[in-house]
């Protein structure tokens, strides 16, 4: 069972930049790194095609590279402060064991964490 998400700052910035930059579209990236025992730790954005509108973002499961075990999980963000969706919860477990999601005002404080099943769990930033 994962219990924390590790991120690298400025791979997060990175995420955060590029949500923003989409808003208020929605904007779904992957997320590379390891896992170390109950920890995943995150050090790289994984770019894959997807679709957005202001409501979801979506992308091709045969887009994911699901044979690259460095792809750890998804990050994806809400144009308001909201929890997983029934289709992100259908999601996640397609796409790794852990999953951001980002919404406004994309600062460091405005990204969550979660497990594959929806759970919140603790999010590191690591500079
Ligand atoms: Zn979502």
């Amino acid at each position: 069972m994962i219990r924390k998400l590790h991120i690298a700052g400025p791979v997060l910035d990175g995420i955060l930049n590029a949500a923003r930059l989409q808003y208020p579209r929605e904007f779904f990236c992957l997320l590379g790194g390891e896992r170390r025992g109950d920890a995943v730790f995150v050090d790289e954005i994984v770019y894959i095609p997807f679709k957005n509108s202001e409501r979801s973002a979506s992308f091709n499961i045969l887009d994911v590279p699901n044979t690259d075990p460095r792809i750890v999980g998804s990050a994806h963000s809400h144009p308001t402060p909201s929890g997983p969706s029934p289709a992100d919860l259908r999601t996640f477990p397609y796409v790794g064991w852990v999953h951001l999601i980002v919404y406004p005002p994309f600062d460091r404080s405005s990204a969550s964490a979660y497990d594959a099943k929806g759970r919140s769990i603790p999010l590191f930033i690591e500079d």
